[in-house]
């Protein structure tokens, strides 16, 4: 019998910016209790599941997400779409996309504001937790997929450019059970440089 041992293959990374500087859009209670302990959690019971496992030996988490499923998928996703969705917001955003994502969104949506206006609808009808995203297929057509639990679209072989956490702990403790208007605040901090850094990195990294 071989003794398990923890490891920690998988570290959460902190913030890319200080806990009160989304404020009031996201409050600094917010983020500790969603990156310090939510996210946190992902991470910890990732690192205990792989344990003797060939998840052990991935190179990536990205790895882990497209290639297990069960409780290991569950925790894989959720640290990976913590991370991505942290880290598309910034205290003084940029509020309008530019370049070839604008075309884009304009060719699929008609504009910023229609996009923005289905992404909220489409957070409000989705049942009980998961995440809407916008996402581009690998010629750079975007769609917005919704999914429950830790669904992350890359197992559809897309391209996540941007998510909204429609789990009730991202937004409980500052709009307590108006999703909708917890959907709306994450516009204001929601950096659309990121997004189009994304959008341009299609089909490069792999
Ligand atoms: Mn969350």
């Amino acid at each position: 019998m071989t003794a398990k041992t923890s490891t920690q293959k998988f570290h959460l990374q902190a913030l890319p910016y200080p806990y009160d500087v989304l404020e009031p859009h996201i409050s600094a209670e917010t983020l500790h209790f969603h990156h310090d302990k939510h996210m946190a959690a992902y991470v910890e019971k990732l690192n205990s599941l792989i344990v003797d496992t060939p998840f052990a030996n991935a190179t990536s988490l990205e790895e882990v997400v497209l290639q297990s499923d069960g409780a290991i998928f569950n925790n894989a996703a959720q640290a990976w779409n913590h991370k991505f969705y942290f880290e598309q917001f910034a205290p003084k955003p940029k509020h309008e996309s530019e370049g070839e994502l604008a075309k884009a969104i304009e060719k699929k949506f008609g504009s910023i504001e229609k996009l923005k206006e289905q992404m909220e609808r489409d957070a409000v009808a989705l049942f009980g937790s998961g995440w809407v995203w916008l996402a581009a297929d690998k010629h750079g057509e975007l769609a917005i997929i919704s999914k429950c639990n830790a669904g992350n679209p890359l197992t559809e072989g897309m391209y996540p450019l941007l998510t909204i956490d429609v789990w009730e702990h991202a937004y409980y403790i500052d709009h307590r059970n108006a999703r909708a208007a917890a959907v709306k605040a994450l516009w204001n901090v929601l950096c659309w440089s990121k997004i189009e850094q994304r959008y341009s990195e299609i089909g490069r990294s792999k």
